[in-house]
């Protein structure tokens, strides 16, 4: 962290970068996903749940229609009438003709019930009795009653274990037109059931029938929620009352903190609302998971940039360092570098005060070389003479271009004895091995100044001593080497 914090701070260029390449990709992959997010939330609202509502509606419309022609054809069934004036006296052929009835067209149950005996008739003989008092048989007496030829009602089946059963409840009358009973059919709602559990299955989606007090009456095969009271359901509780009072519409609702989209449509012929939801974030699930990739793509080139910009903006400060530091003609270090190095070494002393010894070296007589000789060619000796010092040195001395042909060696873990030693020998070594030049070679001198940094006087002091030793070598004959006192 600290490393990226200092990338920074060197280089505002690389910050301003990250800013620019962040903001921009964001802003287009967040924009491009709420434009998305937004299409697919309305068009599910607008199309996919009532479309949903509404097929399921015409199949169950679809379904309920044979059962009440069959129900009409049993209530105007001379037989049956006849039957009944007859003082309903063979209960077993009633109960051959319900059963011919539930088997010829598949119904579920059959049934008739006699105004004038109370019995309530199935394919297996008399069931029961109703009674006015009878909750259970509080249908009849609606049907009774009513002014519709016909009702369809959904209600627990006495005669099938209690199974849930749309009925179709037909008026029976005789020939003068008075009241004989009831008649009809009894529907599964598997069927119903089925088709709700393939459109959840296929369409992710919950499916269910809500009756008018707000209670779920039918769900599909696999039921999420475990409350049947819609008023005791979180996040449709507020909306209940409204929701009975439109009978169609969409809504929205959060429930566990998480958002649904709600249709609803009324079924006059069920009595009963069909309430078709889907979770938003199962919706959105797809578009996401792309949003995420997104994100990871832009976050990963704009590291990639940001990397690549850093190396190569280090590279080039690293170039222009080297250039800034480096003597052209012989590739040593130049006097502005030596500035650099020479404060560093003199602090690294006051840490670790191992000796420090300075050489300042001047090529002998050059002016005659480059006399004699041209100046290309003085430049190639320089030349050959720096890599040859390169040659003597370990990689902590410091060698340096001083100027012209002079060079000055910091040599570090070196006192003056030892540095003497080193001095004699660079000087035997450019003493005994000629340059060459052009076709020929040409003999190179040189006289070196040494001196040894005190600890704690500045470096300027230590150069002027060098010098004097130089001095003194030039003094004593030239090719040699001294060393520097005031004195
Ligand atoms: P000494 O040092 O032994 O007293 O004699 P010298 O001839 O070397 O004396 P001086 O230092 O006065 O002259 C140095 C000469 O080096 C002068 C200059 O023309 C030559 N010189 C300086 N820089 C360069 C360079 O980069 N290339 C070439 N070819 N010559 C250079
Ligand atoms: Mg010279
Ligand atoms: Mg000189």
């Amino acid at each position: 962290m600290h490393s990226t914090h200092r990338i920074f701070q060197r280089q505002p260029l690389i910050l301003l970068l990250s800013a620019l390449l962040i903001s921009g990709f964001f802003a287009t992959t967040l924009s491009s996903y709420y434009v998305s997010k937004k299409a697919i939330l309305d068009a599910i609202i607008a199309q996919e749940l009532p479309l949903t509502s509404s097929n399921i509606y015409s199949e169950i419309q679809k379904d309920l229609v044979q059962p009440v022609l069959l129900s009409s054809t049993m209530a105007h069934d001379t037989f049956v009438r006849d039957w009944v004036l007859d003082g309903e006296r063979d209960s077993a052929s009633m109960a051959r003709y319900l059963r011919e009835i539930k088997g010829r067209y598949g119904a579920f149950s059959s049934f008739f019930v006699s105004d004038r005996t109370a019995r309530y008739y199935t394919g297996e003989g008399v069931l029961k009795q109703v009674a006015p008092g009878e909750a259970r048989d509080a249908w009849y007496y609606r049907v009774r009653e009513m002014q519709e030829p016909y009702e369809i009602n959904v209600d627990p089946d006495l005669a099938n274990r209690d199974a849930l059963t749309i009925f179709v409840n037909y008026r029976v009358f005789d020939f003068d037109g008075a009241f004989l009973g009831a008649t009809g059919v009894g529907l599964t709602v598997d069927a119903v059931r089925r088709l709700i559990a393939d459109y959840q299955q296929r369409f992710q989606r919950t499916i269910y029938f809500v009756d008018a007090e707000g209670k779920t009456v039918l769900f599909g095969n696999t039921s999420t929620r475990a409350e049947t009271d819609l008023r005791a359901t979180e996040g449709l509780r507020d909306l209940v009352d409204r929701i009975l009072r439109e009978k169609s519409g969409s809504y929205r609702f959060s429930a566990d903190g998480r958002d649904y989209l709600l249709n609803v449509n009324y079924i006059p012929e069920l009595k009963w609302y069909l309430f078709v939801e889907k979770g938003v974030d199962e919706a959105l699930a797809e578009i996401r998971t792309t949003l995420y990739i997104n994100l990871a793509v832009c976050l990963g080139i704009t590291i990639l940039v940001l990397f690549l910009t850093h190396i190569a903006l280090r590279r080039y400060q690293r170039r222009i360092e080297k250039m800034a530091a480096t003597d052209k003609l012989t590739g040593l270090l130049n006097r502005q570098a030596f500035g650099v190095l020479i404060d560093k070494a003199f602090a690294d002393y006051r840490r670790d005060p191992r000796p420090i010894s300075i050489l300042m070296i001047d090529v002998d007589n050059f002016k005659t070389i480059n006399d004699q000789h041209g100046h290309v060619v003085g430049d190639q000796i320089l030349k050959q003479v720096a890599a040859r010092f390169l040659d003597g040195l370990r990689a902590s001395d410091i060698a340096v271009r001083w100027g012209g042909e002079e060079f000055l060696f910091v040599l570090k873990g070196c006192d003056l004895e030892h540095a003497q030693r080193i001095a004699e020998h660079v000087r035997r070594e450019i003493e005994h091995t000629p340059f060459k030049a052009g076709k020929g070679t040409i003999s190179v001198t040189i006289s070196i100044g040494i001196s040894q940094y005190d600890g704690v006087e500045p470096y300027e002091a230590t150069l002027n001593r060098a010098d004097i030793g130089l001095y003194a070598a030039k003094n004593g004959g030239r090719n040699r080497v001294c060393v520097g006192s005031l004195a």
